[in-house]
């Protein structure tokens, strides 16, 4: 927790916090903080800035904050991506956050089995959470968007189209012939297949909605890292 993220909720008058659980165990025992001690806070999809512990018992913690500095800019990019494994959808999900993504598609594909569509890591709390996990560690707070597709071609066919317009439309698909663009920096729609890829059927529905596929080399990366390594492809965080 680079950051704590802080929720309406939280607030008991307009420049004070009030900090319990998760949040309160981070800042006593990981940080050790004291009474006088700032730390940094961002409200969620708003400013970030320095909260000053004003009160540290073992029940909350009291903070006064200013919040007066622009979080980081997000990332340009929609991520569209096959309903991972619950394992790695909890870590793929914490990641784009992390990376400043802020539009999530989960969509169905052949590859993807039923029951991943069940795990709790989908509901509104546990994305919430996670997505709070990803934004704390990259001091962010806009909150990213979540969409569940359960339905490829009506996805596709219905919606992709729409999705894409005036973005750059890419589906990573190994072993096809154009390799993956280098520092787009442009307004990006990436689709990721599931552990077992995207059927030929599937990746030629998305490259009728207008997607182009594009390759990283030989070695097949699992999603988790394959997110990463293609955001840092297309765009330079540095800039
Ligand atoms: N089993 C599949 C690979 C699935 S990897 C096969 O052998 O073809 C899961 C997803 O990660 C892929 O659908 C793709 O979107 C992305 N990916 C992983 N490695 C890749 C690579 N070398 N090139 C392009 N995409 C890749």
């Amino acid at each position: 927790m680079n950051l704590a993220l802080l929720f309406d909720e939280d607030f008991v008058a307009s420049d004070r916090v009030v900090l319990r659980g998760r949040r309160l165990e981070h800042i006593r025992s990981v940080l050790g903080a004291s009474t006088g001690d700032q730390l940094p806070v961002g409200r969620v999809n708003g400013l970030i800035g320095l909260g000053e512990v004003i009160k540290l018992a073992d029940s909350e913690a009291e903070l006064v904050v200013v919040l007066d500095q622009q979080p980081p800019p997000p990332l340009p990019l929609t991520l569209i991506l096959a309903m991972p494994r619950p394992k790695m959808f909890r870590r793929i999900l914490q990641t784009s956050a992390t990376l400043g993504i802020k539009d999530i598609w989960l969509i169905n594909s052949y590859k993807v089995e039923k029951s991943f569509w069940q795990t709790p890591w989908l509901s509104d709390q546990n994305l919430r959470e996670n997505l709070t996990l990803g934004l704390e560690q990259a001091k962010d707070t806009i909150m990213p968007s979540v969409y569940i597709r359960k339905l490829f071609k009506p996805f596709v066919e219905d919606e992709l189209p729409a999705l894409l317009n005036g973005k750059e439309a890419l589906v990573a698909h190994p072993g096809t012939a154009t390799p993956c663009p280098t520092h787009l920096n442009k307004p990006t729609a990436l689709c990721i297949g599931p552990e077992g890829g995207f059927t030929p059927y599937e990746v030629g529905k998305l490259e009728e909605a207008g997607c182009q596929s594009v390759h990283l080399g030989r070695r097949i990366l699992r999603v988790e890292t394959a997110v990463p390594v293609l955001v840092s492809r297309l765009f330079d965080a540095c800039l």
